[in-house]
């Protein structure tokens, strides 16, 4: 069996050529996916295979998704491969936010760690890769966030031009920041989103520009090493839940495939349940998940939510995280601003931070045990998705009292740390210090 691409769809299931440039299935519109032969080794030889590669200086052993690399058998050349040593994300202990979310013990996987500050470079290493591999000398993708910041460094690294197409007046400025600063050609157009992606999907067939939006298959193989990873770092036992903030819905996706791949290679002996969580505003999946049904999906015409990492009205990867969340009995559950806001802080205070889709994840654990739905004495690892400093305006608000919702509601700080304001006298300093 060779690597292809195969329609998602199980009505469908055609078959494309690994290097066709296509986007959706051709003939059903269905959403595509990576399929490649199994590895040869067993379970154990590979296992054996990762941890050695831990102590090899060689570029993509050193790289936590380029590690796994038995996982992704669709590059036949590694020259190809764009590396910028992404993954290696640590599994870090949070005793405070593990009693904030009702738990004896919390592990948060922090992707927060890589190298543009959040998970979509362990994808992104792949699409580029991809791109490479395609002959292609330009990439695009439309987004204000974290996949441009991430496009631009993994093109940029891989001597190809990225291009990226933003929502005129719509801008966060800590991730467009690194996507100028890492040399993406940017055009801010007057249009909204799904316009705008119209536009792109016109340039890229009449330019030969690849497009690495969230649909691209490839950054959902990349994505699954995250898990691959978790599972090496817990010795191959696998939790009872991993719980991930849910926006364009590709990260669940990933998790699901990984977790039925490795079950099927005999890494792991079980699937531990998903948990997706949503914030309130922006939650059409929570929503979908009441009554789920194939014709029964409403976008969210006009979302709302101060993470704007999941601030995502129209999924696009909707059909695939259904599959996985119903794969792995896992559960959707949505989240408010000021829960968000608040299990955010409480992150930090773990002096651990991460930006506020992300912590959407302890806010909905806390929902969660609260409920009954999660036991206190389950093991529990918790994915934050982006580095506490992609977002420090809403970190300052938020400290200090000026933190309002979408609709101008002020978030109370239930954790806000205020600077204080003194007069250069250590007498004054000290009696406040007792
Ligand atoms: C992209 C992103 C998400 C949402 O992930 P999806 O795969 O779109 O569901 C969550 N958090 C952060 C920080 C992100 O950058």
């Amino acid at each position: 069996m060779s690597a292809d691409l195969i329609c998602f769809e199980s009505a469908c299931r055609t078959r494309y050529p690994i290097t066709e440039v296509i986007y959706n299935c051709p003939r059903c519109g269905g959403l595509l996916e990576v399929t490649g032969p199994e590895p040869s080794e067993s379970a154990a030889g590979l296992k054996r295979i990762w941890r050695e590669r831990r102590m090899s200086n060689a570029p993509l052993d050193q790289s936590g998704v380029w590690r796994y690399r038995e996982m992704l058998p669709f590059l036949p050349d590694p020259a190809d491969v764009i590396t910028l040593r992404e993954g290696n994300t640590p599994l870090l202990d949070a005793p405070f936010a593990a009693r904030y979310g009702g738990l004896q013990r919390l592990t948060f996987k922090h992707q927060g760690f890589n190298p543009t500050g959040s998970f979509k470079d362990n994808g992104m290493t792949c699409g580029a890769t991809q791109a490479r591999r395609l002959g292609m000398k330009r990439v695009a993708c439309v987004s204000t966030g974290n996949t441009s910041a991430s496009m631009a460094a993994y093109a940029s690294a891989g001597g190809l031009q990225p291009i990226i197409f933003i929502p005129h007046g719509n801008i966060s400025y800590g991730k467009l920041a690194q996507a100028l600063e890492y040399g993406a050609k940017t055009f801010q157009v007057e249009a909204n989103f799904d316009q705008i992606l119209k536009l792109v999907r016109v340039l890229a067939e009449e330019l030969g520009i690849y497009l690495l939006n969230s649909i691209n298959p490839f950054r959902i193989e990349g994505q699954k090493t995250i898990l691959v990873e978790m599972m090496d770092q817990l010795d191959w036992n696998p939790p009872d839940w991993i719980v991930v903030p849910g926006g364009n819905l590709g990260n669940v996706s990933a998790f699901g495939k990984a977790l039925r791949e490795m079950v099927q290679l005999g890494l792991i002996s079980r699937i531990p349940r998903l948990a997706v969580i949503q914030a309130a505003g922006s939650a059409p999946f929570h929503e979908f998940m009441q009554h789920p049904s194939r014709d029964s999906f409403r976008p969210v015409e006009h979302p709302e939510t101060l993470a704007t990492a999941i601030k995502i009205g129209d999924p696009v990867s909707w059909p695939k995280a259904w599959q996985e969340v119903v794969a792995s009995s896992g559960i959707v559950e949505k989240v408010t601003e000021q829960e968000i806001a608040d299990a955010k802080a409480a992150v930090g205070l773990c002096g651990i931070g991460c930006e506020p889709a992300s912590a959407a994840t302890l806010a909905g654990i806390r929902k969660l045990t609260g409920a009954g739905a999660i036991e206190g004495t389950s093991n529990v690892v918790a994915v934050l998705t982006g580095n506490v400093l992609k977002d420090p305006d809403y970190i300052y608000k938020y400290h200090t009292g000026q933190l309002t919702g979408p609709e101008g509601t002020p978030l109370l700080g239930a954790f806000g740390n205020q600077p204080i304001v003194v007069c250069n006298d250590p007498q004054k300093i000290a009696t406040m210090l007792v």
